[in-house]
């Protein structure tokens, strides 16, 4: 059935504009498929016009399969006084290979006049031109309307041509954006409404957060009758951010009652968002809407007192419909079905009353308690699960390490020395790296070699470090999240120390074993 209300997803173009957010091709694709799985319509990729790392991400997009999602390229019109079909950029979106592409046109009479410089007519013709040139490649086209709001605002008229140029040349859909994020929920829906009544398409919203009102804009113009939303998850973006899906989505299903993603993903919710903070190496933000760690924390005396008689005293949902739990209860109930959802995803039989159940959550909880955090390293979570309900013997030890630095002049040399044992045996080994962390990678993949062949075909992917208490100085605590892969599967572990080397030896500890575990 389709969804009353589309999602368009533009973390990894819009979202990766934001401060401090960087995504490399590798991350890209991991968050492509976590957002394919969770059910959002359209995924968009970059830009392939604006840099060689978003064409990259196409050209490996293009290898996967999607179940949900479609995946858009983004770019712009074409360039004034050059034919369409000669524009680089242009050619550029064609080549990515993707079903959808989304183009931004210009709507106000100010940009045309004074950015980019061109007569009325002749940015008409760059809508029409470049819309029109997708179509006739197949595509199913996008049209954002750029600075639509403040545009309609100055020059109705010519804002109204420039949708309705794009209408013409054959836009699937046409989305207005607020590019500036200034405006207020009242004329974002009477704007919207304008536009609905203008056009025979279907009109979309495209908001920004710049006076704190990007969620509640969609919204405005989403009950207005548009039909699709674009934005980021956890509210990524230039400046102040994109509108907020993690937020638009819940509303969407919980307070307009509009379907959009699957409601099973739903109690999903507060895992992707943290995901997606992993991936990005940001802090969970724990005051943020719907998925934070305390948009359901209770810490006054009467209202823990009363949630704990009526939860719907004190509380907008039941945290639990969007993946999250309250956190004065110390709720083992919900605690408990967030594992047994976890594992029974992860392909494990466990259910409410399996034994093990209790063990596994009170590890799970001891070791988030010292920073460890499983939303990026399933494989971790997998082990430990595993090794409890199984009560299986480790496969290996790393019964004892060391790793040197020296520096030679200007030459670093780091060596590392592993000692695993496998049954009764054991292997002592050396390797050489670039790093500290490189050198004992080697130095064990090579130990554990000698049993398991097949470890071989074991690589790291990705590592990434976060200082978990940057206040304690020095006994701060390092957390290692690794990304693995045997060239048909990828995992994620992690590691957490005082130690960086130690809580890198816990992550490879983990990848290696988890290689051994599947075959
Ligand atoms: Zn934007």
């Amino acid at each position: 059935m389709k969804p009353q209300v589309e999602i368009y997803d533009t973390t990894l173009r819009d979202g990766s504009q934001g401060e401090g957010v960087n995504f490399s091709v590798a991350d890209k694709l991991r968050i492509a498929e976590k957002l394919d799985a969770f059910g959002v319509h359209y995924i968009e990729g970059g830009w392939p016009g604006s840099n060689p790392k978003d064409i990259e991400f196409f050209s490996e997009a293009r290898k996967k399969k999607f179940k949900n999602a479609q995946l858009a390229a983004f770019g712009s019109t074409r360039k004034k006084g050059v034919p369409v079909e000669q524009d680089d950029q242009v050619r550029l979106l064609i080549e990515a290979g993707t079903p959808v592409v989304t183009i931004f046109g210009k709507t106000s009479m100010l940009h045309v006049k004074e950015v980019l410089r061109c007569t009325p007519e002749e940015n008409l013709a760059m809508i029409g031109d470049t819309v029109h040139f997708l179509k006739d490649h197949g595509k199913y086209v996008i049209y954002d309307a750029e600075h639509c709001f403040d545009g309609y605002k100055l020059d109705p008229e010519y804002a109204v041509a420039t949708w309705q140029a794009a209408e013409k040349a054959g836009a699937d859909i046409i989305v207005l954006c607020d590019t500036n994020g200034g405006c207020l929920p009242g004329e974002i829906a009477e704007i919207t409404k304008t536009a609905i009544g203008k056009l025979n398409c279907r009109v979309g919203i495209h908001t920004h957060d710049d006076i704190g009102l990007g969620v509640a804009n969609a919204l405005a113009a989403l009950e207005a009758g548009a039909m699709q939303v674009q934005g980021t998850i956890n509210g990524y973006g230039e400046r102040t951010g994109n509108c907020n899906l993690t937020s638009v989505i819940p509303c969407l299903a919980l307070k307009l009652k509009k379907t959009s993603v699957p409601d099973k993903s739903l109690p999903k919710l507060k895992e992707l968002s943290q995901f997606v903070d992993e991936i990005a190496n940001l802090r969970h933000n724990p005051r943020q809407p719907w998925v934070g760690s305390s948009a359901f924390a209770h810490k006054g005396g009467a209202h823990v007192n009363a949630v704990q008689k009526v939860s719907a005293s004190y509380e907008h949902i039941d945290p639990a419909l969007v993946g999250n739990y309250r956190t004065v209860l110390v709720s083992d109930l919900s605690g408990r079905s967030n594992i047994v959802m976890k594992a029974q995803e992860l392909g494990f039989k466990l259910a409410g009353d399996t034994p093990e159940l209790k063990t596994i959550l009170h590890r799970v909880k001891e070791l988030e308690n010292q920073g460890l955090e499983f939303e990026a390293a399933e494989a971790s979570l997998a082990l430990l699960i595993d090794r409890t309900l199984r009560h299986r013997e480790l496969p290996f030890r790393v019964d004892a390490y060391h790793v040197s630095m020296r520096r030679n002049g200007k030459d670093f040399v780091c060596e590392a020395t592993v000692k695993v044992i496998v049954g009764g045996k054991s292997a002592h080994t050396v390797a050489e790296g670039d790093g500290p962390v490189n050198a004992l990678d080697a130095a064990l993949r090579l130990g554990l070699m000698k049993f398991f062949p097949q470890l071989q075909n074991v690589t790291l992917t990705d590592y990434k470090v976060r200082i978990l208490d940057s206040t304690t100085g020095t006994a701060a605590k390092t957390r290692v999240l690794i990304q693995s892969t045997d060239g048909r599967r990828e995992w994620g572990t992690v590691g957490v120390s005082e130690n960086i080397i130690e809580a890198s030896l816990q992550a490879l500890v983990d990848s290696m074993e988890f290689a051994l575990l599947k075959k």
